[in-house]
């Protein structure tokens, strides 16, 4: 099935898939859902998140890096630490797409109730890498987030999305070199 990867470390491009389009906006994500930027100014790139339940979409954004890295500052020493570990335990090498849960063995087709998020890391126009994590990876990564770390994520939730309802998860993000 898989197709054969060129070795090396060269990431591959690909244009932003439709499924990681806006689905409010009907078209690819434009502006930082925090800041209001435009995504295409940020070189280092950006993050969109979505996630799915049942086929409908519960909830979508995409985060410039800076946006992201704030986000992830304001979490506690505590959390950042487990979150880490967490990730580099359970990072799936070489799992990307989203056929297969980047954390767990599971499948999309086995993800709990089609619940799952997709993650897609991209520059410009292009995706360079992409992930599925399911609900049950993303329980367990909301679980050792500390009250306060979920508090920042829930704020942003109310103050983007005031319809969506209160089980939203945070972002899964890739394990990141961590700074020293
Ligand atoms: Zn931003
Ligand atoms: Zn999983």
């Amino acid at each position: 099935m898989s197709e054969t990867e060129p070795s090396g470390e060269e990431p591959k491009r690909e244009p932003i898939p439709e499924i990681l389009h806006s689905f409010y906006e009907d078209r690819a994500f434009v502006s930082c859902t925090r800041c209001g930027e435009s995504l295409a100014d940020f070189d280092e790139g950006y993050r969109i998140s979505k996630n799915f339940k049942r086929g409908e979409v519960i909830i979508e954004y995409a985060l410039c890096l800076p946006c992201l890295d704030a986000m992830m500052d304001e979490a506690s020493e505590e959390s950042k630490r487990r979150l880490n570990e967490f990730q580099t335990e359970r990072y799936r090498e070489g799992v990307s797409g989203f056929g297969e849960c980047a954390l767990c063995v599971r499948t999309i087709g086995e993800a709990r109730n089609d619940e799952y998020g997709f993650v897609g890391v991209c520059h410009g126009k292009d995706m360079v890498d992409s992930a599925m994590i399911c609900i049950e990876c993303m329980e367990d990564m909301a679980e050792i987030m500390s009250a306060e770390t979920r508090q920042t994520w829930d704020r942003f939730r109310e103050e983007n999305f005031p319809g969506v309802p209160g089980d939203f998860k945070p972002m899964p993000t890739k394990p990141q070199p961590v700074n020293s």
